[in-house]
């Protein structure tokens, strides 16, 4: 399984530094199997000394190596960290910072040409869950659009929009149906997210299909993050 973390605006440097402590020696201790992604703030990056299966990885970058991209990071700032994993189309950066699909796709292009691994998120707003299975479904084949669905390094997250950082998770069987629909167009690893925390991680990741968990509130906590680990490795 797949458990990534994904912390936003939080965390600082220091505090970082602290969780990645923990995590390791947990992982180490307990010989956990899981693969475990952390996407901390980039003024977090450092040269830590991590697991094989704990990875560190960019929550956004600009397809461009260097250049005049103002608040920007590029491969060259990545590369200086050696992070070779970036998360795109997250829907904060949908939603909120207005990237469009060509841009997506764009940043998609440019770091698989880099053969950067890409956990590449979809999802749906609630206006058009609302709608019904076929508006469902024809919005989030539109979210591949120009997105190289065979691409070997893809991981994919279905995070709908309304489950985000809301605490209320989609159904089971509205997770099930969408991850089905997803498999459908991609045979790459298909993660579950959306206010995932320590009572509902057990029933999604034991969802037909579900390939783990992108988890954002509550992976900011690293008791909380290790208590989910646990869980799913119970699971196994
Ligand atoms: C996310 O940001 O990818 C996410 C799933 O957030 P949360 O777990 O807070 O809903």
């Amino acid at each position: 399984m797949i458990i990534a973390a994904n912390f936003k605006t939080n965390h600082t440097r220091k505090s970082t530094a602290k969780y990645l402590e923990k995590l390791v020696s947990y992982v180490k201790e307990n010989s956990v199997s899981e693969d475990i992604y952390i996407f901390p703030p980039f003024t977090a990056f450092d040269d830590f000394e991590l697991c094989e299966n704990i990875t560190l990885g960019a929550q956004n970058a600009y397809p461009a190596e260097k250049g005049s991209f103002t608040g920007e990071i590029g491969l060259e700032q990545l590369e200086e960290f050696d992070i070779k994993t970036v998360l795109i189309g997250h829907s904060e950066r949908r939603h909120i910072l207005g990237e469009n699909q060509g841009f997506i796709a764009e940043k998609f292009n440019f770091f698989k040409d880099r053969g950067f691994k890409i956990v590449y998120c979809v999802g749906e707003p609630l206006e058009i869950r609302r709608e019904g299975e076929d508006a469902l479904q024809e919005y989030i084949k539109l979210q591949f659009s120009g997105i190289d669905t065979k691409y070997e390094k893809l991981i994919v997250a279905y995070e709908p929009v309304w489950a985000i950082g809301t605490g209320l998770s989609a159904e089971p069987v509205q997770i099930e149906e969408t991850i089905s629909f997803i498999s459908n167009l991609t045979k790459a690893p298909i993660l579950y997210g959306g206010s995932v925390k320590p009572s509902n991680i057990k029933e999604i990741v034991s969802i037909a299909g579900c390939g783990g968990a992108l988890i954002g509130t509550a992976s900011w906590d690293v008791d909380s993050f290790i208590e989910m680990i646990t869980i799913v490795e119970q699971c196994q």
